[in-house]
């Protein structure tokens, strides 16, 4: 059977990460993924879905299941939703959520399970008109907000002439769900202390299903990047933007991966968010990023250490107190402007670096300072634009 669906639109993050959720479920055997594709369409996605096999589709849905929350039986005679949280047992989409949340995906996938055969009829439920059909957005009538984690939205305030009333952004257990699977495979995410910053990919244009698998089957292409954020804010208080850290999470994918990705118009949306007692977005940015990725493709073609130089410079507490989170942060400007001064102020800064660190890190920088990486920084500023 052939169908045809189309994200809900409820924002840049959410509608991404329902997108990788399905493709994620719909890889394997559940359609023709040669001939299947998706269309981005200015934050919104349409699934063409040939041969699809919704008993397939099913049985994966049950192994996503199985593999998160196997006591699932269990938590049918649960009453409250915040005690629903402890049965979710995947590890990496544990990580990504908050408390609240996970109760809330428990509770989402159990009413689901009741009903598998509703995921045979996508088609008729992810169309035009879904959120009004399903009572959703601020204000709606559904049992489950769009968490933070997987929208970056935390207005919990509807604003109308004169009034300001507690409606929080409302989603049906379906957008939760496929959501959630899309944060589970293809979200960045990484913690320090009570605040977790998010770092999700989406894109215009269109691809294959099968272009897209590598990002959901495997957490190679995200590994390094979640690895060197991880230490350098959570360990060593490194002080980086957003820009940086979305240089980062590109620059680190390896190559073989990188040149895996689909030439198609692609944008991350990084956001923090502060999951503690007092809940609140601190930052949000959507990035266009085919400039940083071509930026990083440049660089590598006359200098081969870029990952490895990058990683040195935030791989210690001595390296970043002297300055390693300010070359990353005029590396990831230069990287979007291009700008031949921030070429010189780079190469500046990490001399001043390799002058003041000691020991292994010293030896590590210099053995990656070549004449290359200048020449590779200045032709990357080369006929740009
Ligand atoms: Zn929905």
């Amino acid at each position: 059977m052939d169908m045809q669906i189309v994200t809900p639109g409820h924002n840049i993050v959410t509608d991404s990460l329902i997108m990788w959720g399905i493709v994620s479920l719909l890889l394997g055997d559940a359609c023709d993924t040669y001939e299947s594709y998706v269309e981005g369409i200015a934050g919104r996605y349409r699934i063409v879905i040939k041969d699809f096999k919704s008993q397939d589709f099913i049985r994966n849905f049950e192994q996503w299941v199985d593999r998160n929350i196997p006591q699932l039986s269990q938590a049918f005679s649960e009453k409250k939703r915040k005690s629903l949280g402890k049965y979710l047992a995947g590890r990496e989409l544990s990580r990504k959520l908050d408390a609240d949340t996970r109760g809330g995906v428990v509770d989402a996938v159990r009413r689901i399970y009741k009903e598998k055969h509703i995921l045979s009829e996508l088609s008729s439920i992810f169309q035009e008109n879904h959120i009004y059909a399903f009572g959703e957005g601020r204000g709606g009538r559904t049992d489950f907000s769009a968490y933070v984690p997987i929208s970056g939205i935390y207005g919990k305030y509807l604003t109308g002439p004169f009034e300001y009333k507690d409606k929080p952004y409302k989603l049906c257990e379906l957008c939760l769900l496929f959501a959630s699977i899309g944060l589970e495979h293809a979200g960045i995410c990484v913690k320090k202390g009570a605040e977790m910053t998010y770092g999700i990919l989406g894109f215009n244009g269109t691809t294959q299903i099968n272009n897209l698998g590598f990002f959901v089957q495997s957490d190679d292409w995200r590994r390094g990047g979640e690895r060197i954020l991880r230490n350098a804010i959570g360990r060593y208080d490194a002080s980086l933007t957003a820009m940086s850290k979305m240089f980062i999470m590109l620059a680190s994918i390896p190559s073989e991966d990188r040149h895996k990705v689909p030439h198609l118009d692609w944008y991350m949306t990084v956001f923090s968010y502060e999951a503690g007692g007092a809940k609140r977005v601190t930052s949000f940015h959507t990035f266009n990023i085919n400039v940083i990725l071509d930026f990083i493709e440049r660089i590598e073609r006359e200098y081969g250490l870029f990952y490895e130089l990058i990683s040195s410079l935030l791989s210690s507490k001595d390296v970043i107190q002297n300055g390693g989170d300010d070359a990353i942060n005029i590396l990831s400007e230069l990287s979007y402007t291009r700008n031949l001064k921030l070429v010189n102020k780079f190469l500046r800064t990490l001399r001043v670096i390799t002058d003041r660190t000691k020991g292994r890190i010293k030896d590590e920088l210099l053995r990656k300072l070549s004449r290359n990486l200048a020449k590779a920084l200045m032709l990357s500023c080369e006929f740009y634009g």
